[in-house]
């Protein structure tokens, strides 16, 4: 694509990124055919070319001669679901995540919200990346289910993704601690405890502890870095997100110094896809760039370790089909496809792909709250497709995406936690009802 900055704008280290990238782009289109929302709504806009347009004029780099309004980009940009199947299909190599970073920063500086808008992204981001906030926040949220009729857009789609039950507050994350392996091998981990997901399946880091301690595994968490930033991230609040990352950076330093760390375990597979960005997004921070260089290099997903690292036994057959969810902070984030699969098939389960698995299902950090009605459609689609398998189980290494789908046929959850299963854990709560 041609561009047409001027050397002042060059100048600026973010033009000149964005720049590298748009002159990438050939315009072939390949992706659209893989975009979620050209799918659903056959506009250029709203397809990875059509955003990469609006992008390049926004910042400048486009002919002179054409004018582009920035809340029509916003409202494009707004939505995007940084899915990043876009980047998965190109060819080119166009790296649309960083790009799409750089173009929301700018539409940051160049419009003002409405006061709704304002209003819900404020409590998104005070209250989601918080556990016990948010735990509280989503009692709330449970009484109001019952009058959520009442309620229309964003609001409603807010109450009504409140679960039915609702879990004790996960306490791995309220203090710093070390689990240690029963017989250790001498191999450490740090654990992301994390922030929504402890509010809302504490099931998912007793797994994950569990099975690396079988394994001879010392899992460490430090309470200081429970969120990463990136729902943050996800909706602009960049002043939050970055105290959340120095937060991180902080807490984990001591730990990366002492270079006894193997890995920075992540079981939620969108704050995965942004730890593992934490070079690039911190490398401006003199106080921090360093270890967030090295968090970047350290941090792989639990699927990942324990396929590339562990030597976990081949079990014997199940019985048992699952219909495995590739994330697409998984998949198309972090380019990990094959692990899950290969754990899953290993602990003697036959795994199904469910067709148009490389699309997202509409949840997207907190997506679901912000663009209700194409994540609906988005959702339903998603489902279709998931209950055609027939599975017993859908798994998924995302908790946004296992609340998302909550609504399918088979029960669903995490990876890990079938894995612990397996493995002599105990039977996630999803599958108490029903299945042997
Ligand atoms: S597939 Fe890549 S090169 Fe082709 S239009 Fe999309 S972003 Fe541009
Ligand atoms: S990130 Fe996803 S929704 Fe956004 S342009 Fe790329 S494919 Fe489309």
């Amino acid at each position: 694509m041609q561009t047409h900055f001027d050397l002042n704008a060059l100048a600026r280290p973010e033009i000149s990124t964005a720049d590298e990238i748009l002159r990438k782009c050939v315009h072939c289109g390949f992706c659209t055919a893989t975009c979620p929302t050209y799918i659903l709504t056959g506009d250029e806009r709203d397809s990875p070319r059509g955003r990469i347009w609006m992008m390049r004029d926004l910042l400048g780099g486009g002919d002179k001669q054409t004018e582009i309004k920035p809340a029509d980009v916003s409202y494009h940009l707004d939505r995007c679901l940084t899915c990043l199947s876009c980047m998965t299909t190109c060819p080119s190599g166009v790296d649309y995540m960083h790009l799409v970073d750089i173009g929301r920063a700018e539409i940051n500086k160049k419009i003002r919200r409405g006061f709704a808008d304002h209003v819900i992204r404020t409590l998104l981001s005070i209250t989601l990346p918080f556990a016990r906030r948010f735990h509280l926040a989503l009692r709330f949220a449970r009484l109001a289910k019952p009058f959520s009729g009442l309620l229309t857009g964003r609001l409603k789609a807010m109450v009504n993704l409140s679960p039915t039950r609702l879990q004790a507050l996960d306490k791995v994350g309220s203090e710093d601690q070390l689990y240690p392996a029963e017989t250790s091998a001498g191999t450490r981990v740090m654990l992301l405890s994390g922030c929504a997901q402890r509010a809302l399946d504490p099931e998912i880091n007793a797994s994950t502890i569990r099975l690396l301690n079988r394994q001879g595994v010392d899992v460490v968490v430090r309470s200081q870095a429970s969120c990463c930033g990136a729902l943050a991230h996800h909706i602009n609040a960049e002043d939050a997100a970055h105290k959340q990352m120095e937060a991180v950076c902080s807490a984990w330093e001591n730990d990366i110094a002492s270079g006894q760390l193997d890995a920075i375990i992540v079981n939620t597979s969108g704050c995965g896809t942004t730890l593992k960005d934490y070079g690039n997004l911190m490398s401006r921070n003199s106080r921090h760039s360093e270890t967030a260089r090295k968090i970047s290099d350290l941090t792989m997903d639990i699927s990942e370790y324990l396929n590339s690292k562990m030597a976990l036994p081949t079990l014997a057959k199940q019985n048992m089909t699952i219909a495995y969810h590739a994330a697409c902070s998984l998949q198309h984030g972090q380019k990990v496809l094959q692990a899950p699969r290969a754990l899953l098939v290993q602990a003697g389960f036959e795994v199904k792909t469910p067709a148009e698995s490389h699309l997202c299902c509409g949840s997207a950090g907190v997506y679901n709250v912000l663009q209700p009605e194409l994540s609906q459609q988005l959702k339903e689609r998603k489902i279709r497709n998931l209950n055609k398998v027939g599975a017993d189980i859908i798994c998924a290494g995302n908790l946004g995406c296992i609340h998302q789908l909550s609504d399918a046929s088979s029960p669903i959850c995490h990876t890990i936690q079938i894995l612990d299963w397996a493995y002599g854990g105990p039977k996630p709560h999803s599958l108490l009802n029903g299945l042997g």
